[in-house]
């Protein structure tokens, strides 16, 4: 096999068989969204602008600029066979953005992008992932480069090629709407170049609870987590709560480990131990006290972050109630 121009799709086979889903409308979303100039999301047609489409569609979001600390949170390997995960008693999950794919829960869910049509069109990946002539695909990327989608793209495929492995893989990923006949060849292009895989894809699954981690600590002051899920005050404390009291349960046996060897002649008149009882007790009294503390500040301080927009919304919708109510027609007693 010849060295792929790494400015070209390196793919060749084609899978969409049908001359209708060949067209590119036809293998585009319905609808793409994305922020406009105001912040706010907007949708859009596909049609109307395909590479802002798959600028969202390819978009691997916060992840992009976490990469050098993803080693943190997945070894560099390449994803498991869908059937080991369901096996060891994971669900798999269909989600449709990129920067999710392959993230994985500590409950054992594991999130998977099914594949969307338009990557398994070859006319539409020579046609919108490919760079012009005379790309060097490198740092101030043009306009006009592919480069980065092309690499998501080509890695997120890869990750297939290794996610279905056998036929019981194959019915796991029909069952989430996907499928792909380029296993093989995605393989032989990755063994030649593996520069053609987003830095991303070359760890396959990341723990969700980690990038959380790494996320909070990389965005201070904000401390925002990388996905934040449909979370109360009330699972804040809970949760917290759980932890706090199962190391306190550890320092109790701790202490009356300590208590019963200061009643023993021998370390009575250890100093040393009379020193470690002396600070673990502190440590007892003060470290529950302090966690718990954090908590609350940690709930303060999102109530406080996210009270402006409150009340913002608060006032934009009294004000719509208002309108409503003055177009209301008026009727007579
Ligand atoms: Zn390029």
């Amino acid at each position: 096999m010849a060295p792929p121009d790494s400015t070209r799709w390196p793919l060749t086979t084609e899978v969409s068989g049908d001359e209708n889903e060949k067209r590119t409308a036809d293998a585009l979303l319905a609808t793409y969204h994305y922020y406009d100039t105001h912040g706010k999301r907007a949708a859009g047609d596909p049609a109307q602008d395909t590479p802002a489409s798959l600028r969202s569609e390819l978009s691997l979001g916060g992840l992009a600029g976490l990469l050098k600390h993803l080693r943190f949170a997945g070894a560099a390997r390449p994803a498991r066979p869908l059937h080991s995960h369901v096996a060891m008693g994971g669900e798999v999950v269909a989600s449709d953005r990129m920067d999710i794919h392959l993230l994985w829960t500590n409950e054992g869910k594991l999130f998977v992008k099914p594949v969307p049509r338009f990557l398994l069109s070859l006319d539409f990946c020579r046609s919108n992932l490919q760079c012009p002539d005379g790309c060097t695909c490198r740092d101030p990327l043009a306009d006009a480069c592919r480069g980065i989608p092309r690499r998501v793209a080509f890695g997120f495929l890869y990750t297939y090629a290794c996610l279905i492995s056998s036929e019981s893989d194959f019915h796991i990923a029909n069952e989430i709407s996907c499928c792909l006949t380029l296993a093989r060849e995605l393989l032989q292009v990755h063994e030649h170049d593996p520069g053609v895989i987003h830095p991303r894809f070359l760890r396959a699954e990341l723990r969700l609870s980690r990038l959380n981690t790494i996320s909070r600590l990389t965005s201070l002051p904000h401390f925002n987590p990388y996905v934040r899920g449909h979370y109360t005050y009330g699972n804040l404390f809970r949760d917290n709560l759980a932890w706090i009291a199962t190391a306190t349960v550890f320092v109790v046996v701790v202490l009356t480990a300590m208590q019963v060897g200061l009643a023993t002649e021998r370390l009575q008149g250890d100093a040393t131990f009379q020193q470690a009882s002396y600070g673990f007790t502190i440590f007892a009294i003060l470290g529950p006290m302090g966690a718990f503390a954090l908590v609350t500040l940690y709930a303060l301080f999102h109530l406080v972050k996210g009270l402006p927009s409150l009340l913002r919304s608060l006032g934009k919708r009294t004000a719509a109630d208002r309108a409503v109510s003055s177009a209301k027609p008026r009727t007579m007693a």
